[in-house]
């Protein structure tokens, strides 16, 4: 668990020795071949007692009684062996190392004392033989099974073989001389050959332990972040599946965290200091975690913690204190940054057992924390659960719509309301949705807004509405609706200029409409993106004048060429005298101020006869035309012969 969120040694470059690894598995293969050193101990043991037996000595009978105890009790360990490695031996493997080197040099020099008592204490050649082709033909098999580690071999050999040189040598006579020369050259060139076939194993032993350790670390590597050293989406799923079927009837907490304006930060500082950032909080997120569960960046600026064991109470607990952790101001190249964060928390079993829908529940909750106003956690509730996934729903095919093309703009004529001369087109918004049908502009743009897509979206409506007025006659504007959100992005002004350019619109026929709500957040943003496009001459309205403080501050501050008074006060509930006056009111005022005034929502002569006659010169409304697509406009200003049937 620890090593989940800790950068990994290997990925550091601290590798465990390599010699050591590749020196136990030379030891487990002391081991590996149970079957060889059984053979050999029952064949050590029947020539012992046949020798034994036959010879009538007392000595040899206890050198072979010694050898067949060393025999059995080898056996033994090396069975508690084969099942000790298969439960993983760690550290553990130079204990055994040990054992197996006393065993078998014990069994060498009781063989080897055996060999000699024979040769020595007896008359019969053939004993002889049997004794000295024992020895001399262990001393071989040795060579070759205990290559993987040479000295045990050696020390066996010299062992095995020096008594039965030393009786050979004894005895003197010429055949024996010879028998003790062939002897000792024959070990000198088995210790050369057990020398080579030690390198020959080694090295396959390390190539093929380089190798897995490459593997190990690009299976790491793949599934880590490499700027924060969390695990990243893929290693996420593989840990998450491996918490839950740990789980059994415990509780497994999820936590998952977005950072609040992370995109602002990186929009005006630069991304080097945004990638500092993230690793400042995933150091903040390591340090509160402790070993209480793990961390991965589930993509640009989210988090996700697991916690096994961890209950509803003790996660909520766990969540606020990485909020307040994250809410701490971070220093970075000479900036203060101050960030806040948002989780959303969802427990199994409470909610829900399959990890992808306690992650889903987790991620509804965060969308509840961030619908509330960020900075704060949520549990997941199962309320939360229709309107938010319907929300959440939107948002991933609002994305989609955008980059396939769903969404359309459509134009709502603006007339001169003694004329009924239309002077502009507003351009409106609208998405058929594949399934759902015709979506309204109030279904979706909230969602765009909070989600951020609005800049996209934004750039991509004034780009359309721009290059459909092109086609217009020269007298007739376009209005285009600018969110709050899109004129605090980051060049948000530069989008406008772009549209402008590509389609030649000339910019006193571009009106952006821009709601009191934007002005109300009026902060270094809002006042540059104003100034760019007031001094390129592009127009500014000011919509649904009347429903928010309607503050006259306003109209002082900025240059807007229009207010549009709000429908409500038209053909709303709040139509009838007083607004009247109201609307009378405003409209004196746009006047001294030498500002256009449009009455909204317009549905009947009435209401048309009645802001005409409060001093309202535009009108806009179904009385005039409702929203329609852009070849219905183009149809429509022919029909009026406002365009030539050829345009
Ligand atoms: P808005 O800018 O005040 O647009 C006028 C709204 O009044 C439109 O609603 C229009 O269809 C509706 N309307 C027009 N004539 C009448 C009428 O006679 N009676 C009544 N009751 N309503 C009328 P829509 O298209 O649903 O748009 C709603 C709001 O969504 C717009 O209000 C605007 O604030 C926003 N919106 C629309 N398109 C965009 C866009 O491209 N970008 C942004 N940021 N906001 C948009
Ligand atoms: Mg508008
Ligand atoms: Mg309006």
């Amino acid at each position: 668990m620890h090593s989940f969120f800790r950068i990994n040694p290997k990925l550091r470059g601290e590798t465990t020795p390599l010699d050591e690894r590749v020196r136990s598995a030379l030891v487990a293969t002391l081991f590996g071949s149970p079957a060889s050193l059984i053979i050999g101990a029952v064949c050590g043991m029947l020539t012992a007692i046949y020798i034994a037996v036959n010879s009538g000595s007392i000595a040899i009978a206890k050198a072979a009684t010694v050898l067949s105890i060393v025999a059995i009790m080898r056996v033994w360990t090396t069975l508690i062996f084969s099942r000790q490695i298969r439960n993983g031996w760690g550290a553990k493997f130079t204990h055994w190392e040990r054992l197996y080197e006393i065993g078998a040099w014990t069994y060498s020099f009781t063989l080897g004392v055996l060999c000699g008592t024979t040769i020595l204490y007896t008359q019969d050649a053939s004993l002889h033989t049997l004794a000295a082709a024992n020895a001399i033909g262990y001393a071989g098999g040795i060579s070759s099974r205990n290559a993987g580690r040479p000295m045990i071999a050696i020390g066996q050999f010299l062992l095995v073989t020096i008594p039965l040189t030393v009786s050979l040598m004894m005895i003197g006579s010429v055949t024996y001389m010879i028998l003790a020369v062939t002897v000792t050259m024959f070990i000198i060139a088995m210790i050369g050959i057990t020398q080579q076939t030690y390198e020959v194993v080694r090295r396959s032993f390390s190539m093929a332990q380089e190798k897995s350790d490459l593997a190990d670390r690009m299976e790491i590597i793949a599934l880590t972040d490499d700027l924060t050293g969390f695990t990243n989406r893929y290693g996420l799923n593989a840990h998450i599946e491996s918490v839950f079927s740990q789980r059994g009837d415990r509780p497994v907490a999820l936590l998952w965290m977005d950072i609040d304006r992370f995109k602002e930060v990186n929009d005006s500082l630069g991304h080097p200091v945004g990638d500092q950032l993230l690793i400042r909080i995933s150091d903040k997120i390591r340090a509160v975690l402790g070993d209480k569960g793990a961390a991965a960046r589930f993509g640009g600026d989210e988090f996700i913690v697991i916690c096994p064991d961890m209950g509803i109470e003790e996660a909520e607990i766990l969540s606020n204190r990485l909020l307040e952790v994250v809410r701490m101001p971070t220093h970075i190249d000479g900036h203060v940054i101050n960030v806040s964060g948002s989780i959303g928390i969802a427990v199994a079993p409470y909610h829900g057992v399959e990890p992808d829908i306690v992650m889903r529940n987790a991620d509804i909750a965060l969308y509840g924390s961030k619908a509330a106003g960020r900075d704060q956690s949520s549990l997941f509730d199962a309320s939360m659960n229709r309107a938010l996934i319907r929300r959440k729903e939107l948002e991933v095919e609002l994305r989609a719509a955008i980059e396939t093309d769903q969404l359309e703009l459509h134009y709502q004529p603006i007339v001169e309301v003694a004329t009924r001369k239309i002077v502009a087109f507003e351009a409106l918004i609208r998405w058929d949705h594949p399934t759902r049908g015709p979506l309204r502009p109030s279904e979706f743009i909230a969602i765009a807004e909070e989600t951020g897509l609005i800049i996209t979206l934004g750039n991509w409506v004034v780009g359309e509405a721009c290059r459909a007025a092109s086609a217009w006659p020269e007298d007739i504007s376009v209005a285009v609706n600018i969110s709050p959100v899109q004129m605090q992005a980051a060049g948000a002004s530069l989008g406008v200029m772009t549209a402008l350019r590509a389609s030649s619109l000339a910019a006193h026929r571009l009106e952006l409409e821009i709601t009191e709500t934007a002005l109300l957040e009026s902060n270094v943003q809002v006042r540059d993106f104003v100034a760019a496009i007031d001094a390129v001459g592009i127009k500014m309205a000011l919509d649904d004048f009347g429903t928010g403080y309607s503050s006259l501050s306003y109209l002082h501050q900025y240059n807007f060429s229009k207010i549009k008074v709000d429908s409500s006060f038209v053909s709303g509930a709040l139509a009838g005298k007083k607004s009247d006056a109201i609307i009378k009111a405003v409209a004196e005022l746009a006047a001294t101020l030498d500002m256009n005034i449009v009455a909204e929502g317009i549905e009947t002569e009435e209401q048309a006869a009645s802001v005409l006659g409060v001093g309202c010169g535009q009108g806009q409304g179904y009385l005039y035309g409702a929203a329609m697509p852009a070849e219905q406009v183009l149809a429509l200003l022919t029909a009026q012969g406002r365009l030539d049937q050829a345009a």
